[in-house]
């Protein structure tokens, strides 16, 4: 049954073939700017599930013997559909989340290295031989694939983050199932849609839609070897302990709670225009925008830092993001997170935080049905206060004066995330000690969101990521691949 809700039915891919939904249940996705519904996305049966499992199985021992410099030939061509309908995918993913047009060419070229990544699989996957490991005997170790896998992706990098795992999966010879994020698929259907044009054989990828049903299908499948998962943290610890219980290879990227510490030393305007880039850019929906910044000693005292982040944020001019031109921040992606920002901002008033830019004022006169909130900075935050503590997830930016850089360390250190942490500076030793003590698996020096970029790979630490190792560079190599031992001796 089709469910006509909408521009759009979005339809899953099993078998090379897009399929009309079984379900009536879903979601329906709506463009964040404008109110207005983009499409419906219906949660995949328990047969669809089963079917895409079928497919992916199906196609996995003829796509595990393709040499696999065919393989990634096919990705080469992908890697060239992606430049050429850039300027396409990136509408289709401002109208779906929301994040302005040149944030929305970032999150697909960010993707789209991780492809450029994968294509020199036939090198990443070499493996190793030594002669005479023992008298007359010789071991070689080789990669393999690990049959059948599958992905599941936030609402928040609808480009990047389906291409983190895709690419590296099936370069290493495995088949993949993709279920993107229920808030915003059609930036993947996109993605698909131009991968198979480069004629990948039937059942390489696929593509099915939904949220915990759909995953539970796909985590109780024990066709499925390995899930990459990135969400919030409770989502992937479930996810971890599940697939664990099903004996599922899988590494879970959770949520996060980033800080930036400023010492009195740091470039004023440099690191003000940083700081707000990462607690405000995609309007704070970046799982390494910055949360909590840290003012040190007279970087507190004199409130220059504060006064030059504060202006900043206040002349942020909200608007749709496909007019980069007019605006410079988009909305929040959904109206039920939009209202859970305004709450964490009212409790964070209740607990006696000061706000010295209230968020809550500003609105969106040319999109008035928008689900638009202006940035807010909330000064001397108690490290008890949730505002500390908890992931927000939205354009708010938590200011903790700490006298020195050892009791800022300590502020970090106590967060129970570890995804990035920040430093300001122009002193060698401060980021030194900063970078050795920080809690985090990706630390900035002067960087206000320190992705690393391919081949350094993308990974967290503490309650950021359920699993190990990280989700790209060589790590996802092999993540997505298993070694084999092979012992010789000839007489
Ligand atoms: P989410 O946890 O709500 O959803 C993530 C994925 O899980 C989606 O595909 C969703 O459909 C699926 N899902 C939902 N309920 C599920 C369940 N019960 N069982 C299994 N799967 C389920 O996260 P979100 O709101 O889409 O994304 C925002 C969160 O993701 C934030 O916490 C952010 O910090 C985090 N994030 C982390 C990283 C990272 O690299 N660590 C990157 C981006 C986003």
């Amino acid at each position: 049954m089709d469910v006509e809700i909408g521009e759009k039915i979005c339809r899953n891919f099993i078998g090379g073939r897009w399929t009309s939904p079984r379900s009536d249940h879903g979601r329906q996705a709506v463009d964040p700017a404008t109110g207005e519904l983009i499409a419906k996305v219906t949660e995949s049966t328990q047969e669809e599930i089963r079917e895409a499992v079928n497919a992916a199985e199906h196609a996995a021992p003829q796509w595990a013997a393709t040499p696999v410099k065919d393989r990634a030939s096919y990705l080469m061509k992908f890697n060239a559909l992606i430049e050429r309908h850039l300027d396409e995918l990136a509408e289709i993913l401002v109208l779906e989340h929301g994040k302005m047009l040149p944030e929305a060419k970032g999150d697909i070229l960010r993707g789209k290295e991780v492809v450029e990544f994968a294509c020199g699989m036939p090198d990443l996957m070499r493996g190793e031989a030594l002669f005479d490991i023992a008298s007359q005997v010789d071991v070689r170790m080789v990669r393999e694939p690990l049959g059948v896998t599958a992905g599941a992706t936030p609402y928040n990098f609808p480009a990047m983050i389906p291409l983190w795992m895709l690419p590296i999966s099936i370069a290493c010879g495995n088949t993949f199932i993709l279920k993107p994020s229920d808030r915003t698929p059609m930036t993947s259907i996109r993605l698909v849609e131009l991968l198979a044009e480069t004629g990948l054989p039937p059942g390489v990828v696929n593509v099915v839609h939904g949220a915990g049903d759909a995953m539970e299908a796909l985590m109780e499948d024990r066709r499925v070897r390995a899930i990459s998962f990135v969400g919030s943290s409770a989502v992937a610890e479930q996810v971890y302990r599940r697939c664990a219980e099903e004996g599922k290879r899988v590494l879970a990227l959770g949520g996060a709670k980033n800080h930036t510490v400023v010492m009195p030393d740091a470039d004023l305007d440099k690191t003000a225009d940083a700081v707000i880039q990462s607690a405000f850019g995609c309007t704070g929906q970046r799982c390494m925008a910055t949360a909590v910044m840290i003012l040190v000693g007279d970087a507190a005292s004199q409130n220059r830092f504060l006064k030059a982040v504060v202006d900043r944020a206040a002349a942020l001019r909200l608007g749709h993001g496909l007019h980069p031109d007019k605006y410079d921040m988009g909305p929040l992606t959904f109206e039920a997170l939009r209202d859970r920002v305004l709450r964490h901002i009212h409790f964070g008033c209740q607990e006696g935080a000061n706000l010295v830019l209230d968020g809550r004022k500003k609105f969106s006169r040319d999109y008035p049905n928008g689900f638009f909130i202006g940035a807010s900075v909330f000064d001397h935050v108690g490290l008890e206060m949730s505002l500390a503590q908890e992931e927000i997830f939205g354009p708010v930016l938590s200011v903790v004066r700490v006298p020195t850089l050892d009791e800022a360390i300590a502020v970090e250190n106590r967060n129970p995330y570890g995804n990035g942490a920040s430093i300001f500076t122009a002193g060698g030793a401060a980021a030194r000690t900063f970078a050795r003590r920080a809690s985090a698996g990706m630390i900035g020096v002067n960087v206000g969101v320190p992705v690393p970029r391919d081949p350094y790979a993308f990974g967290g630490w503490n309650r950021s990521a359920f699993g190990a190792g990280d989700i790209t560079g060589t790590a996802a190599v092999r993540f997505w691949s298993r070694d084999k031992k092979i012992t010789e001796r000839w007489f």
